[in-house]
């Protein structure tokens, strides 16, 4: 397969936290962007960075070879692949790669969905966050047809200067990425115990998360949830409480099928479970810490936030 032209078009559906700015590095480096979202304020904003709107999967299809999707969640996933007005109904789709965090189960019932219209699926779930995709520094996890994979390479490398691929067989790279995102869900979970106990017992705040940073307890959830978001009181990481929690779901959903227990990443899924039940689903991950200085009755703040 020949790699994609700059001026060959590119389908895009879904231009949320992670989708606009991925769109945005597209068209910078030259591509033409055909873009979906039923938001229209989404829409209207990758217009006018110089993408063109479609009204609907299928059209996008119907023009675009290469069409990426970053969407919230495996049934929505499906239901832009395979439902009405969908993808599959597009002439023009020859490979359909999923950029969202659906799981393994969906990647492969996408990819049967699409084989009969001779589309070949990649899965290809992202990491590094919102700041990732702006700085086109996210982890790329792929997994499927080879050539496919080749040909549609340089374009994610554009959003996902670490891309790789994981195997031959369709979900691989969901599973992988389910793996990375339940280690950094359980992690998060750890540490903002941790943290309320350390400010409980009047350390400073501040002191206390850039000490760990320094230490054998940090982690990405230390240094880019509560070194930030969370010492600032911004709480604006990027991503939805309710998608890391579907990520921890999907994830247990895959570790069960394998006949696996997993006990500390079930205790921490509690923890998103009660955030979630005290209203927190739709806000940030970082969020999560809200409950835990909820019961040391404390709060991890940097001490200069209050200072004028
Ligand atoms: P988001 O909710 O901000 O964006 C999703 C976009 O999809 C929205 O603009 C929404 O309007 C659109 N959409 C929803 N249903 C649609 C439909 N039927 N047709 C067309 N458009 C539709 O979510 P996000 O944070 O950008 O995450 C997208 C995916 O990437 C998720 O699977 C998430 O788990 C994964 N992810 C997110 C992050 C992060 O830090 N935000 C990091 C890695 C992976």
């Amino acid at each position: 397969m020949t790699e994609p032209t700059m001026r060959e078009a590119l389908g895009f559906i879904g231009l949320g936290a992670m989708g606009a700015p991925m769109v945005r590095r597209l068209l910078e480096v030259g591509h033409r962007v055909l873009a979906h979202d039923l938001n229209p304020v989404a829409l209207a904003a990758a217009v006018s960075r110089g993408a063109e709107g479609r009204d609907s999967p299928a059209a996008v299809a119907g023009e675009a070879a290469i069409v990426l999707v970053s969407l919230p969640t495996p049934e929505v996933v499906r239901q832009v692949a395979l439902g009405v007005a969908g993808l599959a109904e597009g002439d023009a789709l020859r490979i359909y790669v999923d950029l969202s965090t659906t799981g393994a189960q969906a990647a492969q019932a996408v990819a049967a969905g699409l084989a009969p219209r001779g589309v070949v699926a990649l899965d290809a779930p992202v990491s590094g966050g919102v700041a990732g995709a702006e700085a086109g520094t996210l982890a790329v996890m792929v997994a499927g047809d080879r050539a496919a994979f080749d040909r549609v390479r340089p374009v994610l490398e554009v959003i996902g200067a670490n891309t790789v691929l994981v195997g031959g067989q369709v979900g691989q790279g969901q599973t992988l990425k389910l793996v990375n995102n339940l280690l950094a869900a359980t992690t998060w979970a750890a540490a903002c115990e941790a943290l309320a106990m350390g400010a409980k017992a009047g350390i400073d705040p501040e002191l206390m998360i850039d000490t760990i940073n320094k230490s054998s307890g940090r982690s990405f959830p230390t240094e880019r949830f509560a070194a930030g978001p969370v010492l600032s009181r911004r709480f604006d990481f990027g991503f939805r409480m309710e998608l890391m929690a579907k990520d921890m779901r999907l994830a247990l959903q895959e570790a069960e099928a394998l006949g696996l227990v997993m006990p500390t990443s079930r205790a921490a899924q509690m923890l998103y479970g009660l955030a979630m039940a005290d209203g927190g689903a739709k806000g940030d991950v970082t969020e999560l810490v809200k409950i835990t200085e909820g019961w040391a009755g404390t709060e991890i703040a940097a001490a200069r936030r209050n200072e004028g």
